[in-house]
């Protein structure tokens, strides 16, 4: 039996293209989870966690909008609602998915709030992007208003926010529990609600923890035995959009540092990956994992993806 991390990338919950009713959101993690039910079937435990990016910006924007007959809710209050609304479609898929196989599986849903810095650097420069891509026009009327936007891996325009290095997990004990009683545990959504200690007070601040980096920090945590990240890219890739381009396949953590030094990265997107996969792998010695949702049975046994190991001599090879 092999205890697992598995981060869910945004489009896990939500494709491009899509405008994110519920049914579409839906449909999207029912995908997602028919893969996670086939990966318990054979044997995995798993501790899961998903992005927020794309959720909460829409939340700030319904904010925004009625803030004439609504007062606007705090950042950290909009990571904390969409935490909540995108573990319970996730656990209610899962479970309805167990159902249909006959089989009562619990998944709890740990509303998570994690540690930051309160003089994290990171409060002086946003870097994190939330919700909808826009174009360049309406980015650059908004940075006139003084919010801070960048163009997000030649995708489109997107409104940027500071983002903070997780610390501290504070309900990872309750984490760890409802892991080992019910092999599945859905937990630091978001990158978890972001608090900073103010004397013996905890309080939320305005930010968004980037859910790679807390969700290495939970893998670590949990000393599980893979870190694997989905996200809509096969492998993370050098010279990324370039005709040159080329798939990185198996990488030592120092060919990672070296490339994340030379920003071959995108910034708030697979840099942070990267990062969180180097953080796990150093610490723990074991594998982390970067692919595409849809070839994560193959990744796991090492056909597809980036793999990220601290030997170049680790066996990559399909084990039957
Ligand atoms: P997620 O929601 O899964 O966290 P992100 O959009 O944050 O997804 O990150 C995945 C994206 O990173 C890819 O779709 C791709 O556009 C972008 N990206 C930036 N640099 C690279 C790179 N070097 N290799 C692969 N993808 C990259
Ligand atoms: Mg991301």
């Amino acid at each position: 039996m092999s205890n697992i991390l598995i981060a869910l990338g945004g489009n896990a919950i939500l494709q491009p293209g899509q405008k994110g009713t519920y049914e579409e959101q839906l449909q999207n993690i029912s995908i997602s989870c028919g893969k996670l039910v086939k990966l318990y079937m054979s044997g995995y435990r798993m501790a899961i966690t998903h992005g927020n990016g794309p959720q909460v910006g829409n939340l700030l924007i319904q904010n925004q909008r009625a803030n004439d007959i609504l007062p606007m809710q705090p950042l950290y209050s909009c990571v904390a609602q969409t935490q909540g609304q995108i573990g319970f479609m996730i656990q209610s898929v899962l479970e309805n998915q167990f159902r249909l196989k006959g089989l009562e599986v619990h998944a709890p849903v740990i509303l998570t709030r994690v540690l930051v810095d309160a003089v994290d650097p990171a409060f002086s420069k946003s870097t994190k992007p939330i919700g909808p891509f826009f174009d360049e026009e309406y980015a650059k009327e908004k940075i006139t208003q003084g919010e801070t936007w960048m163009q997000d891996s030649n995708r489109g325009w997107r409104k940027v926010v500071p983002s903070p290095r997780p610390v501290k997990i504070l309900e990872l004990d309750i984490i760890r529990q409802t892991l080992d009683q019910n092999g599945i545990t859905i937990a630091v959504g978001g990158g978890g609600i972001p608090v900073i200690s103010k004397g013996e007070q905890v309080v939320g601040v305005e930010a968004v923890i980037d859910k790679d980096l807390a969700g290495s920090l939970l893998a670590r945590e949990l000393e599980v035995d893979a870190f694997v990240i989905l996200t809509d890219v096969a492998h993370a890739k050098i010279n990324y959009g370039q005709p040159n381009e080329v798939d990185l396949t198996h990488i030592t953590i120092e060919e990672a540092e070296s490339y994340l030094a030379a920003g071959q990265f995108g910034v708030g997107s697979m840099a942070p990956k990267v990062q969180a996969a180097v953080e796990f792998v150093r610490y723990t010695g074991k594998r982390a994992i970067i692919t595409s949702l849809e070839g994560i049975e193959a990744a796991i046994k090492g056909e597809i993806g980036t793999i990220i190991t601290n030997s170049p001599r680790y066996d990559v090879t399909p084990k039957s």
